[in-house]
């Protein structure tokens, strides 16, 4: 077992080629610990879907890896990969995608029916959960005839049947009003506080970060920064063991460098200043200063941050030494 959930590294999707080639993920990396319930934000086209639906296995990546539950998924076979995506993923879309001409109760237990479980099974399991969401009565009508908020809690369900660890929804309340949007956000709220799935949730919709435990702000395919909630489930999936940056802020005297953790502090959220390792940390330190001397330039800072340990450089991720290069510059006052 792994703390990581869902992991992608420098993951790229272009669609087309030649003259129409979008580039639609940048090499975008992503952490989602187990039990987390993470929100990605972003402005429509910026590659949520497509994320999404690669993660479901719906979509190839054009390259990069997807590591799911400790499981690199560009290792394992075509049909392998159909089997894995059904037991670890529940999937809910906006449009509910339910089948119009099946009833409430058939619509819960198609995923049920894909992994080829006996009749009897499916309907007592689709029993079950409909009485766990207290909607019952619904189970013999047909789409058309509930709700907006009563099909997609239906979406809901259907990918809970099969009990899988992480659920995944795609704008979940993009059809909805506002109070059938409170609602089914404490609905996938309430299932992951109860069950501990992993749960990411896509939106364009800043109101719903209330919700969140971990906000990934996504522009363009890329990671452009992430904000952690305090005193939420995040800190059951870390340990509370103090990091090496809180020790390092603790035990550094010298003025510049605490200017500079400080910087580093506004610029990143918890989760990565808590994942710096010692040299990393050093390093970072380093490049900063010289930054700030003068002696190099915005490209030489991004570059010596992205550059792995092993040739001298941070060995951050790409989209987070982007991130400080680009900011570092109207930050360097902060120092003088
Ligand atoms: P979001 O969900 O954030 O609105 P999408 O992932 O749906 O964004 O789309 C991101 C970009 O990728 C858009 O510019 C869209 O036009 C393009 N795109 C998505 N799917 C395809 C496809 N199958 N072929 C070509 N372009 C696509
Ligand atoms: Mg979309």
């Amino acid at each position: 077992m792994t703390d990581i959930a869902i992991q992608t590294q420098n993951l790229v999707k272009n669609f087309g080629a030649g003259d129409s080639l979008t580039k639609v993920l940048r090499g975008m990396d992503i952490q989602i610990y187990a039990g987390e319930f993470v929100i990605i934000f972003g402005p429509s086209g910026s590659g949520k879907s497509t994320l999404l639906n690669i993660l479901n296995g719906l979509e190839t990546p054009t390259s990069g890896n997807i590591i799911i539950d400790g499981n690199n998924i560009n290792h394992i076979s075509e049909s392998e990969r159909a089997i894995f995506h059904q037991q670890k993923i529940g999937m809910v879309f906006q449009a509910y995608n339910l089948i119009p001409s099946f009833s409430v109760m058939q619509n819960i237990t198609l995923p049920l029916i894909f992994a080829k479980v006996p009749k009897i099974e499916r309907d007592a399991k689709a029993k079950k959960i409909l009485a766990d969401f207290e909607l019952s009565q619904l189970a013999h009508r047909l789409p058309s005839e509930i709700s907006g908020g009563q099909q997609q809690r239906i979406g809901i369900m259907r990918a809970l049947i099969s009990n899988p660890p992480i659920v995944i929804a795609d704008e979940p309340t993009g059809n909805l009003d506002s109070v059938a949007t409170h609602n089914v956000m404490n609905l996938l709220l309430g299932l992951n506080r109860k069950y501990h799935n992993t749960t990411l949730i896509v939106t364009h919709d800043l109101s719903l970060s209330k919700y969140a435990d971990r906000i990934i702000h996504i522009v363009d395919g890329s990671v452009i920064k992430e904000t952690v909630k305090k005193s939420t489930t995040v800190s059951h999936v870390k340990s509370n063991k103090e990091s090496i940056f809180e020790m390092t802020l603790k035990n550094t005297k010298k003025p510049l460098d605490r200017k500079l953790l400080r910087v580093l502090h506004l610029l990143l959220s918890s989760s990565q200043l808590d994942s710096f390792e010692q040299e990393e940390l050093t390093r970072t330190m380093n490049f900063l200063a010289a930054r700030k001397a003068g002696d190099i330039d915005q490209h030489e800072l991004f570059e010596n941050l992205d550059k792995p340990l092993t040739e001298g450089g941070a060995g951050m991720y790409r989209s987070t030494a982007h991130h400080i290069a680009d900011n570092f510059e109207s930050m360097m006052e902060l120092l003088s």
